[in-house]
């Protein structure tokens, strides 16, 4: 049996692990000519495998929507832990300044820019998730990242059209990183325009709190009841004040592949039209949701004098 390594503070550890593959992996390429960075930054949240949040995904996505629990059993039916034992490792990573600028551009389908990370970016990210994951197991914590496992499925659902066994956005909700937005994409410190990430691990982290109690705090639409700029930048319709038309979306990222292949010559995809030219593309546009989190963010004040 390995035995587990006494990690000085796990959360600095999990933390520097993913920054330092961000910062020194040569996987983390738009594989353009430059040979530019796909990813400069991320946000790190985690949250515990015991967190009612799980459960309550569970009744509104679908019973098919694994907890964390779930996926850690599955994958090491001989370790067994109860769900207070797990926690739930989530990053967001950012989109870049010059890759959000030039998606801003367009009215259509993606810039290359964008294209680019949608593929080669996920690329990095799903060696991120291996990365992790491995690290944490060498470290003697089991540990497996959802999304890579062989069983994570899209599944039909008659509320959503479909949806999946894990959701990397559902997974940085719980984990303080953001909340969703009235087009489906999860809004965090950093913005809109992100790609997520997770592993679930069987460590003891302290959870980073949730500053906010509604989960569409930081879109204008429901807390101000304005914006809904990303209806206008959605060039499928598939964005109303009823919320996101996943079909359609789906639809038009299908049509983006023949103009990515035909305009910038590599197997490619991708939209997020309305994740840039929008108030969320980089930060929380809602004023008082802003202030919580920095308040969340101070640190502990100091203990009283003796
Ligand atoms: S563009 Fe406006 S309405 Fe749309 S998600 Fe962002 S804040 Fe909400
Ligand atoms: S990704 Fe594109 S098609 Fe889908 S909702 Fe956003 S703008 Fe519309």
């Amino acid at each position: 049996m390995k035995k587990q390594m006494v990690l000085r503070d796990p959360r600095i550890w999990i933390e520097e692990l993913i920054r330092g593959f961000i910062a020194d992996s040569p996987l983390n390429t738009m594989r353009n000519q430059a040979g530019d960075k796909a990813w400069d930054d991320a946000l790190v949240g985690f949250a515990s495998g015991s967190d009612p949040i799980w459960q309550q995904y569970k009744e509104y996505i679908g019973p098919f929507h694994w907890t964390p629990w779930e996926i850690y059993s599955q994958r090491f039916p001989r370790k067994p832990a109860c769900p207070e034992d797990l926690t739930v490792v989530s990053w967001v990573l950012p989109q870049r300044e010059m890759v959000r600028k030039a998606n801003r551009r367009t009215r259509k389908y993606p810039s290359e820019e964008w294209a680019r990370i949608r593929v080669y970016g996920e690329e990095f990210n799903a060696a991120l998730r291996r990365h992790v994951a491995r690290s944490l197991n060498e470290a003697g914590h089991e540990a497996v990242a959802p999304m890579l496992t062989p069983n994570w499925a899209i599944v039909m659902s008659q509320r959503f059209s479909y949806a999946s066994s894990w959701s990397e956005r559902h997974a940085a909700h719980a984990a303080g990183l953001g909340t969703f937005g009235l087009c489906d994409g999860l809004i965090t410190a950093k913005g809109k325009a992100i790609r997520a990430g997770s592993v679930v691990a069987r460590i003891s982290v302290q959870p980073t709190p949730r500053p906010y109690a509604d989960h569409r705090a930081y879109c204008l639409f429901f807390a101000e009841g304005r914006c809904g700029k990303c209806m206008d930048r959605c060039p499928a319709g598939a964005i109303t004040k009823a919320g996101h038309d996943k079909e359609k979306c789906r639809q038009h990222l299908v049509r983006s592949r023949e103009y990515v292949k035909e305009t910038y010559r590599f197997e490619g995809y991708g939209c997020g039209l309305c994740q840039v030219g929008v108030p969320c593309e980089a930060g929380i546009p809602v004023k008082a949701a802003r202030e919580a989190l920095e308040r969340c963010e101070l640190p502990p004040p100091p203990p009283p004098l003796a």
